[in-house]
This record gives structure tokens, C-alpha cells and sequence, in this order.
């Protein structure tokens, strides 16, 4: 069976490896098939492209597009997107372009909870001046000794409530959307499972995104636990999704699940990968 992952990061948004070195970690995890989806950034893709040809593995142009839908961040997927289609290129620039500032700001924040030095800290990790996210932030805390690991970054500091987190509003459903969809690309909700959503509110979110054109949402993720799998698979069903599959990947020793463990899909639901190959 063809091995699909697609869903991976690299240091072009907050990933560790450089594009060709996630190609090649995927490959000896197994992979025939594999999408780079950096956040709202698609620098990576034509060095990822090469590598993969190289070391003879399918390619799939993505892209994790950060949208803010009903006052929650939510991650849309992009696949066989063009990545030089201007209107996505002006979107993606448009999405990035207040990062830097929250980093300041959640700099600032943390500085007053008493962890200084954070925006220059966070500055060390990031591979992309365009795409300072808070895992870079988590990665200096872990590195300080402030935090053990990135998880307990995030539950401490970085999500809402929480004293370094900023809200930040992000591009909407239509846009993300309509921007992979006018690149030729399918629109993919990345880990559904991870919102906190009712679920009325998470029907409401699928309904639209299929009015939208939206065709298929992550099932198999290294960010669901294994009871999702099947909680989104049957959900697929139920909504006329196709499922998609893939590692979340963003360091060695990071992700929840490695390329060679994550399980492949439920065999009810209907791959996104279905007519590729
Ligand atoms: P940002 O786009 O800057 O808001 O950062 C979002 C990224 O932070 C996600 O893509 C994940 O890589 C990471 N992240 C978010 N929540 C968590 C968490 N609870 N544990 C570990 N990483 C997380
Ligand atoms: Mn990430
Ligand atoms: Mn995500
Ligand atoms: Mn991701």
C-alpha cells in the first residue's frame, strides 16, 4: 500500500529541517507520497519538489493556511496547489504579514511575567524573518529550562487565557478557500479534532466549508489521538468528505507520532489521494 503523508513543516515556517532534509527524513520513514504544507508560506516548495524527485517520492505542493472562524484559530491545508498563483501569493503575504508584531507583543507579555529576552530568544530559532510563530517561542522556553518540553510551553504560556498568548486575527474561511481553490488545489481542514468547538459549532464549520468548495478533512494526523481516527473517519462519511493523512511533522523528537509510525487510514473512508495515482 502507498504510504501518504500530507502534512509536514519545515524551517520555512516553524519546522526544524530545511525542506530537502524533512524530504529525506520522510523518505526513510517510508513515504511514497509526501506534501511540504508550511504555514502561510510556500518558499519551501520548489527545494522540496527537487528532493523528492530525487530520492523517488511523489510530490504534493501544500500549504497550512491559519484562519480565525468563529473567534478560534483554525489551520485549512492546501494541496496541488500552484504555488506561484498570484492571488494565494498576495493572500499568504497578507497572513503573514503580523507576525513579527505578535512576536513583539508576546515578548512583551512574557517579560512581564517575568521571562525576558523572549522576542530575540524566539529570533534564534526562526528560519524565516516572515514567519515568527510560537513554537519558536516554546523552543527558547525549553532551551531556557523554563519549560520541559514544548507542550508544557503552550499550556503555561501560550494558549488563550494564558499570560504570553496574543490574539491574533487571521485570514477567513472564504479567503484560505477560495485562494487554494483559484490556485487549483483542494481545501483540506487540518486536524479537526483539535479545535474546541461544540459540536454544533464543528457541523456548522463543515457545513460551510463544504459550501465553500472544501472537499476533505485530516482523519489520520499525528495531532488526533488514535480515538479520533475513527470519530473522523465516521464524520467524514457523514459530511461527503474525502480523508486525508499526515504526520504534522515539525522536528525530530517533536512530533507526537513519526512518519514510520503513523497508522494508515480507516478503510471506510475514500483517500484524498484517491485518483492521483
Ligand atoms: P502560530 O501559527 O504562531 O500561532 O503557532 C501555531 C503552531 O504552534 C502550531 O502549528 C503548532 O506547531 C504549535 N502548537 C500549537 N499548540 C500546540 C500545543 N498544544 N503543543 C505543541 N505545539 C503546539
Ligand atoms: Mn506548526
Ligand atoms: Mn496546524
Ligand atoms: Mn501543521
Amino acid at each position: 500500500m502507498l504510504k501518504v503523508d500530507l502534512h509536514c513543516h519545515s524551517n520555512v515556517s516553524d519546522g526544524v529541517l530545511a525542506p530537502a532534509v524533512v524530504a529525506q527524513a520522510a523518505r526513510q520513514g517510508g513515504v511514497d507520497a509526501w506534501a511540504l504544507t508550511d504555514h502561510d508560506e510556500v518558499r519551501g516548495i520548489p527545494a522540496a519538489r527537487a528532493a523528492a524527485a530525487e530520492l523517488g517520492m511523489q510530490f504534493v505542493s501544500g500549504v497550512e493556511i491559519s484562519i480565525t472562524w468563529a473567534k478560534e484559530t483554525v489551520h485549512i491545508v492546501g494541496l496541488r496547489i500552484d504555488e506561484n498563483n498570484a492571488t494565494l501569493l498576495e493572500g499568504l503575504s497578507c497572513t503573514r504579514s503580523g507576525r513579527d508584531n505578535r512576536g513583539r507583543e508576546i515578548a512583551a507579555q512574557l517579560a512581564l511575567a517575568g521571562i525576558p529576552g523572549a522576542y530575540e530568544g524566539a529570533l534564534k530559532f526562526v528560519g524565516n524573518p516572515d514567519l515568527m510563530s510560537r513554537t519558536h517561542f516554546a523552543r527558547y522556553l525549553v532551551e531556557t529550562g523554563v519549560c520541559a518540553n514544548i507542550p508544557d510551553v503552550f499550556k503555561k504560556y501560550l494558549s488563550e487565557g494564558k499570560p504570553g498568548y496574543v490574539p491574533h486575527c487571521w485570514a477567513s474561511l472564504a479567503d484560505a478557500v477560495g485562494w487554494i481553490r483559484g490556485a487549483g488545489g483542494i481545501a483540506v481542514i487540518a486536524h479537526p479534532g483539535r479545535y474546541r468547538f461544540s459540536d454544533t459549532a464543528e457541523g456548522v464549520l463543515f457545513d460551510e466549508f463544504k459550501q465553500l468548495g472544501g472537499a476533505a478533512i485530516e482523519v489520520v494526523t499525528g495531532s488526533h489521538t488514535p480515538d479520533q481516527y475513527d470519530e473522523y473517519a465516521q464524520l467524514a462519511r457523514r459530511y461527503g468528505f474525502l480523508a486525508s493523512r499526515g504526520s504534522d511533522f515539525h522536528a525530530p523528537g517533536e512530533s507526537r507520532v513519526d512518519f514510520a509510525a503513523l497508522p494508515p487510514l480507516p478503510a471506510s473512508v475514500t483517500p484524498v489521494w484517491h485518483d492521483w495515482y
